[in-house]
């Protein structure tokens, strides 16, 4: 089955297996899959390391601004790999670095700064030239890519999602707290629909996928009958 060179916009709340779905497309139909929301974690792992947000999340944004556009500015960026993009900060890969909950707990204070959207927005739209593009994130169908031919809103229960990123943060190696993680998604969840820029919210185009209780054969062939319809393939 032939996919046209289309962009493919998944959004949804934290932890309803975006990425998940969005790798499966990927694999599936030979798109090139970008993580969203791995450059607002190297952005706040960069605030983080600089001394540039506290532990009440008050963020020197002026300071933030000069340290990512300044002269001396490290090169934040995603480099393409088989397994999907990798995120940078200069040389170094902070793919690993990012997924912990000390920049959980502090990414969506930081992603509600407007140049930080801007700055992160950028490096989205340079991938999305590319073509042939499946991105997952809060505002990519809504903002990032409001024109996307095929856009994905994914749910999942509450319950349902703290498992998962329990389960994911174990796999890694990490010892989470369930208590904490149902409670930094509900905080993340809470800050990403209510801030001022962009904020998450379904585009009125798109389909909407409860996959709670989906295993990952069952969301695939939802999207290859969602694909077909929209593309008028036949098998
Ligand atoms: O997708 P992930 O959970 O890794 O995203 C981390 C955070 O980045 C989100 O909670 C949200 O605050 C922010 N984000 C965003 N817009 C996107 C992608 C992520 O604001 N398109």
């Amino acid at each position: 089955m032939t996919i046209p060179d289309i962009i493919i916009a998944i959004d949804g709340y934290s932890s309803t297996g975006k990425s998940t779905l969005a790798k499966l497309i990927a694999s599936e139909f030979s798109f090139l899959y970008l993580d969203s929301g791995a450059m607002y974690r190297a952005v706040t792992l960069f605030a983080q390391e600089r001394g540039l947000i506290d532990s009440a999340n008050n963020i020197d944004e002026k300071g933030l601004k000069a340290a990512l556009e300044g002269p001396e500015a490290p090169d934040l960026r995603f480099e393409y790999s088989p397994e999907g993009s990798q995120t940078f900060i200069g040389e170094r890969n902070v793919e690993k670095e990012i997924r912990t909950m000390a920049v959980s707990s502090q990414v969506s204070p930081i992603a509600t700064v407007p140049f930080v959207r801007a700055f992160v927005d950028d490096k989205l739209h340079e991938f999305g030239r590319k073509g042939r593009v499946v991105m997952d994130g809060r505002d990519i169908g809504t903002a990032v890519f409001p024109d996307a031919q095929l856009k994905i809103f994914v749910v999942a229960r509450d319950e349902v999602r703290a498992q998962r990123r329990f389960d994911e943060m174990k796999a890694k190696g990490q010892d989470p707290v369930m208590e904490e993680v149902m409670k930094n998604l509900a905080e993340r969840d809470y800050i990403d629909s209510h801030r001022e820029v962009n904020p998450l919210r379904q585009a009125e185009d798109a389909f909407v996928l409860d996959n709670s209780d989906m295993n990952f054969h069952e969301e695939i062939v939802w999207v290859t009958g969602l694909l077909m319809g929209r593309f008028d393939i036949r098998s």
